[in-house]
């Protein structure tokens, strides 16, 4: 038998909480006007390679590539930012005049991982980028923005970390202090950093291996090397978060896997007693020369990404409470003719807005009450022989347990009243159990 590809799964009983999630971004995108854009699952590879980072885990170890029947090099994305920045340059987005412009996009990535509890090689992401705008309280909108996102899930042990690692002036004082302080114990570290500190020192902080060693402990943090107009860049980060009542924790060892971070970076953490280890949900930050690296206009961004298998497990065990599938109308059909009479009743139900259901595998008359138990329907329409001779069905009420019998043309009708029975607003009412 073929198996499904390692590190891949199937979304079976979990598309539930996947469609929730996925109203959730929609409706609260809206409230921070951000608008959806689907980019291609696959990039040439020079993308990836000049705009996540040559350097980084994900580019030197993780990308899925591939030479196509026409010899080009081609990417499955492993992130969401990269192939956003060259749509945003490719389709002349900056000349929206509403600035600044402000996006988002859900879909699946591609990273050769190993395999574990929350680690997959084809995985979701739910991710914003806001182009155009330096100023420091887009960072905090930007926070706000995935912060809301949790709460509308319902997910409140979440922190939010935050850092500052500064642009370009700040960041190369850091780096050569950093060096520094590391070039006399660099055979101490693990094979992982002895490589990063040539090419990307500052992954050297966040490296799980060396974390606990003195060296690391005592070495200099990118917060104590921004400059004054850095500095002030972070200050009003905080003083927006305030403003807008959302906590934080400065962490100053933060610096995130990618190279393309200017000033804030930030992560937000579930407690682990949701998610285990694997507990960051969401990362993101400042890129302000990212769309130059490829190319573009000067555009300063800030954005961030969520995972979305990690949010699943966390809503899991935070018994999130989703509302059970259920039909407003289950069709018990008996004979031919019956389900003639049926279709042609289920279709007039559905486009009057009502979920239905009906027999289609010719079971008996107490298989089919079962299916509509299986299925929660509220109601069951039951046409025989004798209803279709009538023209009427009857109408069984699974929830007061009271039958009706009216005529084909009242039925619609007749649902509708006692779906809403003491109730103002029909449309509210229909779509909710
Ligand atoms: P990153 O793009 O590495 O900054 O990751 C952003 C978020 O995506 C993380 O916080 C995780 O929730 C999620 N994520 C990253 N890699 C994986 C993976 N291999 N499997 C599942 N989720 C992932």
């Amino acid at each position: 038998m073929i198996k499904r590809m390692k590190g891949t799964y199937d979304v079976t009983e979990d598309i539930a909480y996947m469609h929730e999630i996925e109203k959730k971004i929609m409706t609260v995108s809206r409230l921070f006007n951000y608008n959806e854009l689907r980019t291609p699952h696959f990039e040439a590879s020079s993308l990836f390679h000049r705009g996540v980072g040559e350097a980084t885990d994900i580019i030197s170890k993780e990308t899925y590539d591939f030479i196509d029947r026409g010899k080009r090099d081609n990417t499955l994305r492993p992130e969401g930012t990269a192939g956003v920045v060259r749509a945003y340059i490719e389709n002349k987005l900056y000349i929206d005049p509403v600035t600044p412009q402000k996006y988002y996009y859900y879909g699946s990535m591609f990273r050769y991982e190993r395999p574990q509890k929350g680690r997959f090689r084809e995985f979701r992401q739910f991710g914003a980028e806001a182009f155009g705008s330096p100023h420091p309280h887009i960072d905090a909108e930007v926070i706000a923005y995935a912060v809301m996102l949790l709460r509308s899930l319902k997910l409140k042990d979440v922190t939010v970390h935050i850092n500052s690692l500064g642009d370009t002036a700040s960041k190369t004082a850091f780096h050569k202090a950093l060096k520094t302080h590391l070039r006399d114990d660099i055979d101490t570290l693990c094979s992982d950093c002895q490589t990063r500190y040539e090419e990307n020192p500052l992954r050297i902080l966040d490296c799980k291996v060396d974390q606990d060693k003195a060296v690391l402990k005592t070495a200099p943090k990118p917060l104590d090397y921004l400059n004054d107009e850095d500095k002030a860049h972070f200050d009003q980060v905080l003083q927006g978060l305030r403003a807008m009542h959302i906590d934080v924790e400065v962490d100053k060892n933060l610096v995130r896997g990618l190279d393309y971070y200017t000033h804030t970076v930030f992560e937000i953490k579930v407690s682990k007693d949701l998610l285990g280890n694997q507990n960051a949900i969401c990362g993101g930050g400042r890129y302000n020369h990212l769309v130059e690296t490829l190319e573009g206009p000067t555009t300063p961004a800030v954005g961030f990404a969520f995972g979305i298998e990690r949010l699943i497990v966390a809503l899991k065990a935070a018994n999130y409470p989703l509302k059970e599938p259920y039909l407003h109308s289950y069709f018990l059909v008996l004979g031919d003719r019956a389900r003639l009479a049926g279709l042609a009743l289920m279709q007039r139900f559905r486009m009057g807005g009502l979920m239905c259901n009906m027999d289609f595998m010719e079971k008996s008359m107490k298989a089919q009450f079962k299916q509509s138990d299986h299925q929660s329907a509220r109601f069951v329409i039951i046409i025989g022989e004798d209803e279709v001779n009538q023209e009427t069905v009857q109408i069984k009420d699974q929830e007061t347990k009271e039958e009706y019998t009216v005529t084909i043309n009242e039925a619609y009708e007749k649902v509708v009243d006692l779906l809403t029975a003491g109730s103002a607003c029909v449309d509210c009412d229909k779509g909710e159990k």
